[in-house]
């Protein structure tokens, strides 16, 4: 029978702790008695640098609880950082990893799905919200605009998923060969072109504590999301620096056929054209840099170039 691992990243969650393990606890209970998951199933909380009581409780609940392992992390590197740690030391002692949050607004009902169709050969199933109800109204519009522009980018991500989603281990075996720094899971595991799944699921409101997403923090994941898998903005910068050198010849004619009607103030031709001109050519060469750094990016990353799925040709019948 297949291991289970939950994998909860934990920042300053005390008044989550005790609630989130007796909730888990409970699950994979449930799950090995419907006979779904083994008996070595376990959570996997990860403490990311809390500044409360979290580690200590964490530390106290493998008293009551023989299904805790804790893992601290030295200091806060933030939730995408946190989840892969878990996700790293869980896929060493387990099949099935499914990752959630501590504030247990993800329905955990779900988990027993998940896992049927991880067995139907999903490598990847994504918890997908069914709505936003329970968000206020910025975080809905600002969310549903980051897809948008998302989709624009040409970033491949599953529409209102988050990070709650089941992985085997061999999905978390691919996305550990990604050695980037600047994390943005949801939009690598997409990149690993695993068979994969969705589950829909209403998203309730946070159990105890507050947002531990600050605004900075947002803002600072969605740049991530940008930047690390679109080099849209790069190409942007060129096409305006050469939509300027365009408008740049159209000036210059305008300018010419003014100047020759004698109908221009003295300095003002020479100021249009090397204003357009100089814009022009000053943003073409950003652009023209940037296709370069874009480059340079994409190799520092050290993505794999690919992944093969089947070989056939080895023994007759593959
Ligand atoms: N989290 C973390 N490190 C951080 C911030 C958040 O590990 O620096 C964890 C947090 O404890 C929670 C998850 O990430 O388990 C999601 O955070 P939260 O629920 O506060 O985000 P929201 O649902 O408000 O977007
Ligand atoms: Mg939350």
């Amino acid at each position: 029978m297949e291991t289970l691992s939950i994998v909860v990243p934990c920042y300053n969650e005390e008044a989550m702790i005790a609630k989130l393990v007796m909730h888990l606890d409970g699950l994979i209970s449930n799950l090995i008695a419907e006979g779904l998951v083994g008996d070595e199933s376990h959570i996997v909380l990860v403490d990311d640098g809390s500044t409360d009581q979290t580690w200590p409780l964490i530390c106290s609940c493998r008293n009551n609880y023989t299904r805790v392992n804790g893992v601290k992390l030295s200091g806060n590197v933030g939730h995408q950082n946190a989840l892969m740690a878990g996700l790293t030391v869980a896929k060493e002692t387990s099949d099935i990893i499914v990752s959630i949050d501590a504030d247990l607004q993800d329905d955990t009902s779900v988990v027993a799905d998940m896992i049927r169709l991880s067995r139907q050969g999903n490598d990847v199933v994504y918890g997908v919200r069914k709505d936003r109800s329970t968000d206020s109204m910025a975080k809905r519009l600002t969310a549903q605009m980051f897809y948008k522009m998302m989709k624009m980018m040409g970033v491949r991500t599953v529409y209102n998923h988050a990070d709650y989603r089941l992985m085997t281990k061999k999905a978390v075996e691919y996305l550990c060969e990604f050695n980037e720094r600047n994390l943005y899971l949801r939009g690598l595991v997409p990149l690993l072109g695993c068979q994969s799944a969705i589950v829909e699921y209403k998203r309730e409101e946070r159990l105890e504590g507050k947002s531990k997403y600050s605004l900075h923090k947002m803002l600072n994941l969605a740049m991530n999301g940008v930047t690390s898998f679109s080099d849209v903005p790069v190409h942007v910068v060129l096409w305006l620096g050469v939509a300027f050198l365009i408008v740049a010849f159209v000036i210059f004619v305008y300018v010419m056929v003014s100047y020759f009607k004698h109908s221009v103030v003295p300095g003002w031709s020479s100021l249009m054209l090397s204003l357009w001109f100089c814009s022009g050519c000053v943003l073409t060469s950003l652009g023209v840099i940037g296709e370069y750094i874009g480059k340079i990016y994409v190799e520092v990353k050290g993505r794999p170039r690919y992944r093969i799925e089947k070989k056939n040709g080895d023994k007759v019948g593959d």
